[in-house]
This record gives structure tokens, C-alpha cells and sequence, in this order.
């Protein structure tokens, strides 16, 4: 039979997300939802919603959204923009920010593993800088690193270890001739956003989403923040794409939701304090834990190997993430659940290392 897809569609190995089994009721940790729900106020706005105007597009930049990200963060509307996903933006800003013939995109060999997809899809150079020997951010070597512009999570995922904002300032002063990203996803449990130095730094785009902070994962949504020049870039790659990403209920939901912050920071704590006691019961169990700033932690153990922890949580019906690459195959990757989660995954893994 003819094949008729694209050598690219032939050849191109796609991100593959957290697994979402349906075989029976799980603890589900592998994808580093909020344990909480999103905001009364979200909830309000969803229902205050006109059914019958789902019948007309939405805004198409989202407009009353991005007026109150603005708010929240404190910078212009026209310093915002809106995506289905933070996923998305970041797509986008391939195209946006790298050419397919220049020095390429430089990330680090264990960070979000959507980066080098974007870069195969569309035709992008990555320039990979390994972290250091401890898991940090090698910074000298990614700003050493010859490349059109740099890619970086904070905190990074999947080892949920954070970078100071003045290292972050430092970072960006210095690549202050070619475009830093930074993909704040885990931003809301870690609180050292380098968003204000939007208004000083034009080569800064901060990207954030509304699924880990914000207990709306199901809604697909995140923004960028930058100087308007790279927002506009977005927004021109954004439309020669889908001129409507963010659609009308999400739009509400996610406006008022940015809106609640009160909300938010109570949980968001609840969840960082789960994260410090979970640590050091997983310390307590013969586990090493990487320092995390984030909503996830990245655990391994002293005699089992990452695939073992992986499945035996799975036989008892815990999901983790476990990544079979270099470097980290030993570790697990645990989502800070609720309490009652997280003594569930507990009493699991003490289970069978007894
Ligand atoms: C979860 C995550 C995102 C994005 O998520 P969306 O749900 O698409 O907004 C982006 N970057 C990192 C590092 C993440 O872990």
C-alpha cells in the first residue's frame, strides 16, 4: 500500500505525556496535576457562562483573558499572550524565535522533553548542555553555548530544582543579545518569577501555565509574557496556525481563576509543605530526593531501580512517572498529591521495600 504521510510524519518520534490508564481506580501522581480544585470564583464564571453564545467565535487574542493576566502580573495587555497550553506557546515559539539554518535552540540534556520534539518538528538545531554532575542548571555553559537563542525550565522539570531569581537576572544580562525562554510551569510552587524583568529585558519571554498552579489542566490554557516585538511574533505564528486557540469557556474560567490569587496561594502552600514532608519520608525510606521547588519530586532508591519502583507503585495502584534516558533511569518522578495521596504512595512503596 502507498504510504502517503510525510517523511516527517514517518520519521518524527512524538512527546509522549503522562499515561492515563483506565484498567482500574489509581492514585495518580505522573503528571503533576493540583491535588486541589480549581477556584469557587473559576467555578462562578463557568457558570455565569451564555450557552447559546458558543454559537460566535471567541476573541481571537483573548482579550479580556490577557487583560487579566496583565493585572495579575503586573504588566501590560499588550505584553500578554494566550495559547491553548503552555504547550502550544511553546510550539510556537519555535518557529517564532529559531530559523531552521541558524546556530539552533540550547536546552539542557534532562529538561522538558517536548524541546527537542519542537526542534525536529520544525527543523531546528538543539544545541544540548548537559546539567551539571549535581542536576543544576549548568548556566556558564548554556550561556557559552553557541546557539540562536536558550530554553530553559524553571523549576526545571523533571528534576524540580529551581533557579534563584538573581541568578535567573544574571543569566539573561548576559545572553542580552539573543532570546531566553523560560517555561515557568512549576513557577507557583517555587515563587521567584522573573516576569517583572519583562520591562527590562526585551530578549526575555516568560511562558506559564494554567494547569499546575491553577488546578485547570483539563482547560488548556498558558501565556507568555515579553516585550511586545515577541509577542507579536507569537501572535504571527499563532495565525498562520489557529487564529482561535483559547476558546470562549476557557477564556472565562481562566480570567476569573487568575483573578483569585488569594485562593491559590493558600493551596499552592499546602502543596509545598506536603512536598517538604513527603521528602523526608521518602528520605526516611531509604530514598535520595533532589531538592524541589516544584509540585513533583524527583526520588531515587538506594537498591531499587526507577523501572522497579515504577511498576510495583503500579501493581498497587499508584502511578509515577519513571523516564527510561540517560542519566535519570534510576529516579522516579512523584507528583505531590493531597495528604491522603500521599500516604497512600507511602504505605505502597513501604509495602514492598519491607
Ligand atoms: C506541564 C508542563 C508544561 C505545560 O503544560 P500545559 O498543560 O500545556 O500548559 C510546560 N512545561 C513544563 C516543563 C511542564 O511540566
Amino acid at each position: 500500500m502507498k504510504n502517503y504521510l510525510s517523511k516527517k510524519a514517518r520519521a518524527i518520534t512524538p512527546y509522549t505525556a503522562g499515561e492515563q490508564r483506565n484498567d482500574r481506580k489509581y492514585v495518580k501522581l505522573n503528571t503533576n496535576e493540583n491535588p486541589y480544585p480549581p477556584s469557587e470564583k473559576a467555578l462562578q464564571a463557568y457558570r455565569a457562562l451564555q450557552f447559546a453564545d458558543l454559537k460566535l467565535y471567541p476573541s481571537p487574542d483573548s482579550d479580556v483573558l490577557c487583560r487579566a493576566i496583565a493585572q495579575a502580573e503586573n504588566v501590560e495587555r499588550e505584553n500578554v499572550f494566550c495559547g491553548n497550553g503552555s504547550d502550544e506557546i511553546l510550539a510556537l515559539c519555535f518557529p517564532a524565535f529559531f530559523d531552521p539554518d541558524g546556530e539552533g535552540a540550547a536546552f539542557a540534556d534532562v529538561t522538558y522533553s517536548f524541546y527537542p520534539v519542537f526542534c525536529e518538528f520544525f527543523n531546528i538545531p538543539s544545541v544540548i548542555v548537559p546539567l551539571k554532575e549535581d542536576f543544576t542548571m549548568d548556566l556558564d555553559a548554556l550561556s557559552a553555548a553557541r546557539a540562536q537563542g536558550v530554553i530553559l525550565a524553571n523549576p526545571n522539570a523533571p528534576t524540580g530544582i529551581g533557579i534563584p531569581l538573581n541568578k535567573v537576572e544574571e543569566f539573561v544580562q548576559k545572553n542580552r543579545d539573543r532570546i531566553v525562554i523560560i517555561d515557568e510551569a512549576y513557577m507557583p510552587f517555587f515563587g521567584q518569577s522573573a516576569a517583572a524583568l519583562i520591562k527590562n529585558y526585551d530578549n526575555l519571554l516568560i511562558v506559564k501555565t494554567f494547569s499546575k498552579g491553577y488546578s485547570l489542566a483539563g482547560m488548556r490554557c498558558g501565556y507568555a509574557i515579553g516585550a511586545v516585538s515577541l509577542i507579536n511574533g507569537l501572535k504571527c505564528c499563532k495565525d498562520c496556525f489557529n487564529s482561535y486557540p483559547v476558546d470562549r469557556v476557557c477564556q472565562a474560567v481562566c480570567a476569573a481563576a487568575i483573578g483569585d490569587q488569594d485562593y491559590y496561594a493558600n493551596r499552592n502552600a499546602l502543596v509545598v509543605k506536603e512536598r517538604e514532608r513527603l521528602s523526608k519520608e521518602l528520605e526516611n525510606i531509604g530514598f535520595t530526593v533532589l531538592p524541589s521547588s516544584s509540585n513533583f519530586v524527583f526520588a531515587r532508591h538506594k537498591n531499587l531501580s526507577g523501572a522497579e519502583v515504577y511498576r510495583q507503585l503500579r501493581e498497587r495502584g499508584v502511578l509515577v512517572r519513571h523516564f527510561d534516558r540517560p542519566r535519570i533511569s534510576q529516579f522516579c518522578r512523584i507528583t505531590v498529591g493531597s495528604k491522603e495521596q500521599n500516604d497512600a504512595l507511602l504505605a505502597a512503596l513501604r509495602e514492598f521495600l519491607r
